[in-house]
C-alpha cells in the first residue's frame, strides 16, 4: 500500500495492485477527485482517417457493475482497418479503436456478489463482449439484448481498448479458458472464443 498524498486527516489510500492503483478511500471527494487527475495513462487515438495520435487520459476509476482490464493484447480487424482508413461509416472521429482485446482483470464491482459471479479471479487474463446493450428498451426487457436499439460497440460507437486500461461492464467479461492474451485477442471476434478456448490448441 502507498499514500500517495496527505492533507490534513484527508487522504488517497491506494493499493498498487498490478500495477493498477486501486482507491481504497472512496468516501474523500477531494482526494478522488485528485486521484483521477493524477493517474494519467497513455491512449491511442484516431483522430482522423490515416491519423493516430498518444495523448493521456485519467486512469479509470471502479465503478459499480463495471470492471478494469489492464490491456495486453488488441487484435486487428477490418473494421480497424477501414476506420483508419476512413472508409467505415459508422465512425466519428475521434475514436479510440480496438474491439477484439485481451487483458488481465485488475478488479470488479460486486466481487462477491451476483455480477462477478461467474469465479473470475484477478489477475486471470480476460476477453470481452464488445457489444454493450442498454438493459431498459423493449428488446433488453424482452431479454434481447442483442436486438437493443441502443447498442453501442466498444471501440467503434464509444471509445475502444487502445488504452492502458478500460472500464467496461461487467456483464461483459469472458473467462480466457486459459489461452495467452496473443492468441486470445484475435480469437475474441464472437462467437468463435467459445469454441476455441475449449478446443486443444
Ligand atoms: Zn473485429
Ligand atoms: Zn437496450
Amino acid at each position: 500500500m502507498e499514500i500517495i498524498r496527505t492533507t490534513g486527516e484527508r487522504f488517497a489510500s491506494v493499493l498498487l495492485e498490478g500495477g493498477f492503483p486501486l482507491i481504497l478511500n472512496y468516501n474523500d471527494l477531494e482526494s478522488t477527485t485528485f486521484f483521477v487527475e493524477t493517474c494519467q495513462m497513455k491512449v491511442l487515438t484516431c483522430t482522423s482517417p490515416g491519423s493516430f495520435e498518444y495523448t493521456e487520459q485519467a486512469m479509470p476509476v471502479l465503478s459499480k457493475s463495471h470492471a478494469i482490464i489492464k490491456i495486453k493484447r488488441i487484435g486487428i480487424c477490418g473494421t480497424d482497418l477501414h476506420a483508419f482508413e476512413g472508409t467505415q461509416p459508422y465512425f466519428n472521429y475521434p475514436r479510440v479503436l480496438g474491439h477484439e482485446l485481451a487483458g488481465e482483470l485488475i478488479d470488479a464491482d460486486g466481487a462477491t456478489g451476483a455480477t462477478f459471479a461467474d469465479d473470475f479471479k484477478k489477475g486471470e487474463v480476460v476477453t470481452l463482449i464488445p457489444y454493450f446493450n442498454c438493459g431498459s428498451c423493449i428488446a433488453c426487457r424482452s431479454d434481447k439484448p442483442n436486438c437493443c436499439v441502443n447498442l453501442e460497440v466498444f471501440g467503434v460507437h464509444i471509445d475502444g481498448g487502445m488504452k492502458e486500461y478500460i472500464s467496461v461492464p461487467a456483464y461483459s467479461l469472458v473467462h480466457g479458458g486459459g489461452l495467452p492474451a496473443e492468441t486470445l485477442a484475435w480469437q475474441s471476434r464472437w462467437p468463435s472464443v467459445h469454441m476455441v478456448s475449449g478446443a486443444p490448441m
